[in-house]
């Protein structure tokens, strides 16, 4: 017997490259372009200042961010959760609530760590193809399931679903937690966090990382009704009770405070993305309308794979996935004016225009 065979085997998620090539011009990770809030490096300079507080471990209730975030949002810390980024949140949702032998549902194309998550803790799931125009139809759900996860809008197609369809579609879905991750909800699109009341099995979760600008610092929360919250909360505390570390809670209180800062940077990434829209159709590219930090384009000229790989010779990286349906798209991030700048120079010089 090899020491191996009885190890759990998975193909782990591939997050994008975080390569140390100075001058990049870096589009493929949906970054913020934009610093943290002002607060965020008062706070550090604080901490740098005097950093006795990390002596001790950080609050596993994570009382302060909690707060803050629930102050923010209208609702009582016992329908918040918070975690190491969303993508620690969704893993603990899906072990917490996909616990039943029928298969968790979610599009084919989609964020690509539900099925890695599925495949970890061994739960059943089944892809369903969005149609040719990258939209989900809502009636191929209508089967048995162990949940539902649903990116609004998704990810990397950046098609948003109107609150409403997303209403119909949890009045159709009652049974099952249905898991909506809004990662990039505020960029333009619409949340069902307000629903939540409504829908006992709807988990809404969201991220710091991308219209907050705090990647780096690792955190996401989700929002659900108190049953969905103790039960997840019950798995977070048998796994790991001090998942939020000091810094993070500090943190992130200083990012949720400063809605100002939060609205303007906002605002500046929704201009910055409707101005390239129609520079990147004016280059001939085509694309599904995007409520999200980034534009999910093809160009019927050139190979996506190719059109990457001379962006890079040029410094600037985007995304590609060699996947089925969608190998012939780049996701392009939506980064400062300057850098976008650069972006339609440089693919109008590779695409002769
Ligand atoms: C970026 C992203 C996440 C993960 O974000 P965190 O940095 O872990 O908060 C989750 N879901 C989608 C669809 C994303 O694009």
């Amino acid at each position: 017997m090899a020491l191996e065979d009885n190890f759990r085997k998975v193909t782990p998620y591939v997050p994008g490259e975080q390569p140390k090539i100075p001058n990049l011009i870096k589009l493929n990770t949906n970054e913020n372009p934009y610093p943290p809030a002002p607060g965020v490096r008062d706070a550090l300079l604080k901490l740098a200042e005097d950093p006795s507080v990390l002596r001790k471990y950080p609050a596993p209730d994570c009382e302060i961010l909690e707060e803050a975030i629930a102050d923010y949002y209208g609702i009582s810390r016992d329908r918040l959760f918070v975690g190491v980024g969303s993508d620690d949140v969704l893993s603990m949702a899906f072990l917490t609530f996909f616990n039943s032998k029928k298969p968790v549902l979610f599009p084919d194309i989609t964020y690509s760590f539900y099925d890695v998550w599925a495949e970890v803790y061994g739960i059943p799931y089944k892809q369903i193809p969005l149609d040719e125009n990258f939209e989900i139809r809502a009636e191929d759900y209508r089967m048995e399931n162990g949940g539902i996860v649903i990116a609004n809008p998704n990810a990397p197609t950046g098609v948003a679903k109107p609150k409403a369809w997303m209403e119909d579609f949890l009045k159709e879905h009652t049974d099952t937690v249905v898991i909506v991750d809004e990662a990039y909800v505020d960029f333009g699109a619409e949340s069902v966090i307000d629903l939540i009341d409504k829908y006992e099995n709807l988990l809404v979760v969201q991220t710091f990382s991308k219209s907050r600008s705090m990647a780096g610092m690792r955190i996401g929360m989700a929002f659900g009704s108190k049953l969905l919250i103790k039960y997840l909360k019950d798995v977070k505390f048998s796994v790991n009770s001090y998942t939020m570390n000091t810094t993070s809670l500090l943190l992130g209180v200083e990012a949720i405070r400063d809605d100002a800062y939060f609205r303007e940077k906002v605002q500046a990434v929704i201009a910055t993305r409707e101005r390239v829209k129609l520079q990147l159709k004016s280059l001939g590219f085509v694309f599904r309308d995007s409520k999200t930090n980034f534009i999910f384009a093809s160009h019927p000229a050139m190979d996506a794979s190719e059109i990457m790989k001379k962006l890079r010779e040029r410094g600037i990286i985007v995304r590609h996935f060699s996947k089925p349906r969608i190998d012939q798209y780049l996701r392009i991030s939506i980064g400062t004016d300057a850098e976008m700048d650069e972006l339609i120079k440089a693919l109008a010089e590779i695409l002769h225009r």
